[in-house]
């Protein structure tokens, strides 16, 4: 057994902390207002390169080297289907901070995305940030360019009051997010930035009301229904290929019922009318037809699973491929599935180390409690999930910061208490040891 004591942060670190970060809340401002100002709307994500730039300064005063990584275009071409309408290079912006020691090692995350704004809409231009009764208004402020800046300078504030730690923070930015695409996170898996030997990771990408734990995966599957064209005056010539995929939708109909029944362990968030995290499969979209007076040859259909971390993808896919083949049997149309997106689950355990101090620290800071809960989406996160991280995820949003809408806003007390949180919650993972 080793005699080190693990020394946990004092009260005393803390206040100096609070203090710091109360004192630089203008600057925090700033800097969210900064980011805010860059474009980075994707599609086509075209200023990945300016605010890698202004996010890789930060780091750099925090006294470490910050590394960006630029994904070569052929592996672009390659990994991401045309029409998600990416252009231009997309750099994912890293550092990592060490401690003093041995220690277990955080990884921080955050995107530089932001989804389209259409300014007619908005009070003020959604690129030029306004600040109205303590909140920034902007595309972005929200989702999630305000938890970035919470982010850099929860960082500042360890090294500007020279609180210790132990192991390691590596903070990461990364692109394209809000098109699920493989550039940003998965990227620095590839590229071995993020690695199993992370022992928590900490995302900023989501609100200040409730702390994710877990995330759906989705899967969406093209099922291909092949009839026989044929003139209408001579219908019963051809095979109907939309009125059989007409057949084959209330067969997934009935799937659908039944696999809505089906709840997690983990609890959902409040609002959405469910106590426990809840699957789902719809059929999203239909494409078929060619003219009023032909029997259609083709019908496709987009089916969106979602699902739970309980279920595995491979076991959706099965479960749809049943019913499709079954129909098939009695259908005289030529029936193919093809999945085309996947995301995993994100999960956490709701009482693992990770989550409880973040809790801890959250209620600390908030005065209230944020409790566990699983996003009804689906994120990036779910890779590092998958690498078997704990993540969990706390950012500066709201429910109504209308995130993606009209004058999406941020409450500038919420980035100084994330900030909070985020330092609080490092000095509490990441204690170091004394012989
Ligand atoms: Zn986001």
């Amino acid at each position: 057994m080793s005699l080190s004591r693990v020394f946990l942060p004092s009260q005393t670190v803390l206040r100096k902390v609070d203090r710091w970060i109360d004192a630089h809340k203008k600057d925090l401002v700033d800097l969210t207002c900064r980011l805010v100002s860059i474009d980075t709307t994707v599609p086509p994500g075209l200023n990945y390169p300016k605010i890698s730039q202004v996010l890789a300064g930060e780091l750099k005063e925090l006294g470490v080297t910050p590394s960006v990584t630029h994904i070569p275009e052929a592996t672009i071409k390659r990994k991401v289907s045309p029409e998600v309408g990416l252009k231009g290079p997309r750099p994912n912006t890293y550092a990592i901070l060490k401690g003093e020691g041995d220690g277990p090692k955080i990884l921080l995350n955050g995107h530089v995305d932001v989804v389209p704004a259409d300014p007619s809409g908005w009070t003020n231009d959604p690129f030029k940030p306004t600040i109205r009764n303590g909140q920034i208004y902007g595309r972005g402020a929200a989702d999630m360019k305000g938890s970035d800046a919470c982010t850099i300078f929860s960082l500042k504030a360890l090294v500007e009051t020279g609180a210790k730690f132990a192991g390691s923070i590596t903070p990461t930015f990364t692109t394209d997010e809000e098109v699920g695409g493989y550039t940003g996170v998965n990227h620095l898996v590839d590229k071995h930035v993020i690695t199993k030997d992370i022992d928590y990771c900490i995302s900023t990408d989501s609100g200040i009301e409730v702390l994710h734990v877990a995330s759906l995966g989705d899967s969406e599957f093209v099922i291909t229904v092949k009839g026989e064209a044929a003139h209408s005056g001579r219908g019963w010539t051809g095979i109907n290929a939309i009125e059989e995929a007409a057949g084959l939708i209330e067969k997934l109909k009935v799937l659908g019922g039944e696999i809505g029944k089906r709840r997690s362990r983990i609890p959902a968030e409040p609002m959405y009318g469910t106590k426990k995290m809840r699957p789902g499969l719809y059929v999203n979209m239909i494409k078929g037809g060619l003219k009023g007076n032909i029997i259609p040859d083709t019908c496709e259909i987009l089916v969106d699973r979602r699902f739970i971390p309980e279920e595995k993808a491979a076991e959706v896919e099965k479960e749809i491929n049943r019913v499709v083949r079954e129909f098939a049997k009695e259908s005289p149309a030529k029936i193919s599935m093809k999945k085309i997106l996947g995301y995993d689950p994100m999960i956490t355990p709701p009482n693992h180390k990770l989550v409880k101090v973040v809790r801890k620290q959250a209620r600390k800071v908030l005065g209230r409690d944020t409790p566990p809960a699983g996003s009804q989406g689906s994120t990036d996160m779910a890779v590092v999930s998958q690498l078997g991280i704990p993540v969990a995820v706390l950012g500066a949003t709201r429910q109504d910061s209308n995130i993606h809408g009209i004058d999406e806003h941020v409450r500038i007390n919420d980035l100084v208490s994330v900030t909070k949180i985020l330092t609080h919650s490092y000095l509490e993972l990441l204690p170091i040891r004394r012989e």
